[in-house]
């Protein structure tokens, strides 16, 4: 029998707002001190009333109309009552009924997964936003709690199921942080928890939805992957044994976590709430594996009533134009304009796309290259451009940015630096040793070759010179030429290279040694 995954999955994105989402308290993810950025509203003092952040309403509405939705003329927010230590309130704001954002999509491309199909439409069911809880320290004997991230805007995008493997689910959260981050609503970091996933899955059989298994806790994208293989196999094997697959909720723990945290069941199952709320759950398996923490809970297990103190919102068809107009060209367009405009290969597109600084500095250089360039030499200079760009510059940078203040080259400086290579003033050897000064200088390019006499020798009666001096010093060489060794050819004028210092124009040398080897014959 063969069961066909079936995986949808639900994202919190902490939103990159100035304040919180009910108060004026900073949104500052980079506080230290805890319970710094609290007030009355945010700790749920009595008396007190929340403002709704226009800024975070803006961004949920900007991400959902990015992600093709419709946005519904009015929306209000609910009330979900539960206790846990990190909420204050004793209840958190959120949307149940009447979401910002309904029935939108995002393609990813899939081709790569060894597919038959280039793209996949995954539906994106809503994107509602609510407000973040604080975060529990818990030492050996007792717990802490700070209130800093307590109330922060949280904005949960919940998707159809229509992802069937593990690579496609983690494509999917992958294009999505691309898409967060080219908005500008979140910093979307998996490590610093602005990202958070959630995953249900549940196998299929006969086009029928098999029992759902929703795994929390994933904070990086490889544990997205390994959770979602884990959790179709351990349903496989369960399905193939006759058995009934459980509704509940499960924690990921990755091996290291696992083998090192073999405690007691219930200390495991707090560290690996997110929003989860656990009363006596059992820790079924620790070893690199989804951990059962109790079975599913219903919307109806809230209580959920529209929130008494804020009032429904309308929008209007111009507020929604306003905002769809801010929208920047998100990802998948920049990939195609990128391979229209300058013909790149994929790989290469990637990289500008991912590093967005990068790719915007590129486009800066290629607009500094002399329009009236022939069609071969244009696309020459940008595929030395983009070389240079994605190796020797990466390299340099070390992980900085181009956007760094501290990054001095100017576009115009790195285009002359590249017409110098395609015109053949220097060696791809002496390149590297300007791009190196012009990295720590800014200086440019041709004061730096005229300064450190760094051009290529095309004067031939110089370059014969050390020809003759070179054929001279191999005579063996010359004699494995003579036989047709070829191989021969290339020594010589390494040789020849290496006695000019990478300076002589490498055609010239290469001309004017076969010329002289034949007339030695
Ligand atoms: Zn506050």
């Amino acid at each position: 029998m063969d069961y066909q995954p079936i995986v949808g999955l639900e994202i919190h994105v902490e939103l990159n707002t100035k304040s919180k989402m009910f108060c004026s308290c900073g949104n500052n993810p980079n506080a230290v001190i805890p319970n710094s950025e609290i007030c009355p509203i945010c700790m749920g003092h009595p008396g007190v009333l929340p403002v709704i952040n226009e800024e975070a309403v803006k961004k949920t509405i900007k991400t959902g109309l990015a992600l093709n939705c419709q946005i519904p003329k009015c929306s209000k927010f609910d009330r979900k009552n539960y206790f846990y230590p990190d909420l204050p309130k004793g209840y958190q704001i959120s949307q149940l009924y009447m979401p910002f954002c309904k029935n939108g999509y995002l393609d990813i491309r899939v081709d790569s997964l060894s597919n038959s199909r280039k793209f996949a439409r995954v539906r994106i069911r809503e994107v509602h936003l609510e407000e973040d809880v604080g975060r529990l320290k818990h030492e050996k004997d007792y717990s802490l709690v700070d209130f800093n991230r307590a109330g922060i805007p949280l904005m949960e995008l919940v998707t159809e199921p229509d992802l069937n493997s593990a690579k496609e689910a983690r494509k999917f959260a992958e294009e999505l942080q691309l898409i967060l981050r080219y908005l500008d609503v979140s910093d979307a970091d998996m490590e610093k928890g602005q990202l958070r996933v959630e995953a249900n899955i549940s196998l299929g059989e006969k086009g029928k939805l098999g029992t759902k298994v929703e795994i929390k806790n994933l904070n990086s994208f490889r544990a997205v992957e390994k959770s979602i293989d884990y959790e179709i196999e351990r349903q496989t094997r369960i399905l193939k044994a006759g058995k009934k697959v459980i509704q509940e909720t499960r924690g990921w723990l990755d091996e290291a976590t696992a083998s090192s945290r073999r405690v007691a069941g219930a200390r495991v199952v707090d560290e690996l709430r997110s929003s989860s709320r656990v009363a006596g759950a059992r820790v079924v398996d620790v070893r690199g594996a989804t951990v059962s923490q109790r079975e599913k809970e219903y919307a109806h297990d809230y209580r959920y009533f529209p929130e008494p103190d804020l009032p429904p919102l309308h929008f209007e068809k111009e507020e929604i134009e306003k905002i769809r107009a801010e929208i920047p060209e998100l990802p998948q367009q920049k990939r195609e304009r990128f391979k229209r405009e300058y013909e790149l290969d994929g790989k290469s597109i990637e990289v500008f796309v991912q590093n967005k600084e990068l790719g915007e500095y590129f486009e800066k250089v290629v607009s500094e290259f002399e329009p009236r360039l022939s069609k071969e030499k244009l696309s020459k200079v940008i595929k030395l451009a983009t070389n240079y760009l994605i190796t020797d510059l990466q390299g340099l940078l070390k992980g900085a940015s181009v956007s760094d203040k501290n990054f001095l080259i100017t576009p115009e400086n790195f285009a002359e630096f590249i017409n110098l290579i395609a015109e053949e003033k220097i060696s791809s050897k002496i390149a590297k040793i300007v791009l190196e000064e012009m990295f720590k200088t800014g200086a440019d390019p041709s004061h730096i070759i005229q300064e450190k006499g760094l051009s290529l020798i095309t004067d031939e009666k110089k370059v014969e010179k050390v020809i003759q001096k070179v054929v001279a010093e191999n005579q063996k060489a010359v004699s494995d030429f003579k036989k047709g060794k070829g191989t021969a050819l290339q020594f010589l004028i390494g040789q020849v290279m290496a006695k000019t210092k990478g300076k002589a124009h490498p055609e010239i040398v290469k001309n004017l040694l076969t010329k002289i080897l034949k007339e030695l014959k």
